[in-house]
């Protein structure tokens, strides 16, 4: 079964064997695609599931295709991830925690990690580290963006990779499909939005529905940071307003970063009089 004579368009299709993994996450990324009733049978026509434990109990670690759901925050995920890494011929990091820590990461803002753990478990303490993307451990060779992943994005690229095609992410940011939508710039209601610099590819979801963007899927390619900050003075958005959103989800780190020392504005050092 690990090669059939398939055709699309007369084209020979490889049907590869595929494995969904997640590290710590919250599998919303690997709902996404049992959610998407509709292609499902296609979709699952185009690949062999080999292993996914979301949705099925068979399991096997014969597969050339890993995607990869959840950032590392334990030693004993890096060294799942090598073995996940060193079985697969492509490994795919799968949603914004893989691909950059993800709201994962949001505990790495406060300087001391014991008070974070503290805070969370109690006295049943856990081995937990700093939240961090699969490339900090493993080469990865594709990103599908996005907390949680577009599953129609998700069917194209898997498409794009049977067919030996090459994948591209939009290059232009949120705002160009939010425009493209006609909907009301949320600025103008007061409320800040990312989508002047994320990456586009949601096909502006969040502004569709009234919620500026908090750049899920990472900065695009051609983002104008200081662009941004010039728009966010202009509509007098506090500066820790917009690093909130610049640090939720760890695409925008280094901008974050390079913010926080231009305004020497400190991280949080972690204390009880922050827990509500
Ligand atoms: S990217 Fe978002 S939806 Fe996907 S696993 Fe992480 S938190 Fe969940
Ligand atoms: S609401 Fe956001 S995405 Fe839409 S035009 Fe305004 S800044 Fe751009
Ligand atoms: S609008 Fe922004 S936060 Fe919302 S899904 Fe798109 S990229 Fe993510």
């Amino acid at each position: 079964m690990k090669n059939e004579n398939r055709t699309y368009l007369g084209v020979p299709a490889h049907r590869p064997r595929v494995g969904f993994f997640e590290l710590s996450s919250c599998e919303g990324c690997q709902l996404q695609l049992l959610n998407n009733e509709a292609t499902l049978l296609e979709f699952l026509d185009l690949v062999e599931i080999v292993q996914f434990r979301e949705g099925m109990t068979e399991r096997s670690d014969d597969y050339d295709i890993a995607f990869v759901e959840g950032s590392v925050t334990r030693d004993d995920e890096i060294m799942r991830l090598k073995g996940i890494r060193s079985q697969a011929a492509l490994l795919v990091a799968f949603g914004s925690c893989a691909c950059f820590g993800g709201v994962n990461q949001l505990k790495n803002r406060f300087l001391d990690q014991e008070w974070v753990k503290k805070s969370v478990y109690g006295d049943h303490s856990i081995a937990t580290r700093e939240a961090q993307p699969l490339s900090a451990h493993i080469k990865v060779d594709l990103e599908i963006f996005g907390c949680p992943v577009e599953k129609g994005e998700v069917e194209r690229i898997v498409v794009n990779l049977v067919l030996g095609k090459t994948i591209e992410h939009p290059k232009y940011p949120v705002c160009m499909e939010c425009k493209a939508n006609e909907n009301i710039c949320l600025f103008d209601l007061g409320e800040p939005c990312l989508g002047l610099v994320t990456r586009a590819g949601c096909d502006a979801w969040c502004p569709n529905n009234r919620f500026g963007c908090w750049g899920c899927r990472g900065p695009a390619e051609v983002a104008n940071i200081k662009q941004m900050q010039e728009v966010m003075k202009k509509y007098g958005i506090e500066a820790e307003r917009v690093l909130d959103r610049l640090e939720c989800f760890g695409g925008f780190a280094e901008v974050a970063a390079s913010l926080r020392q231009q305004l020497r504005v400190t991280p949080n050092a972690g204390s009880h009089n922050d827990v509500r």
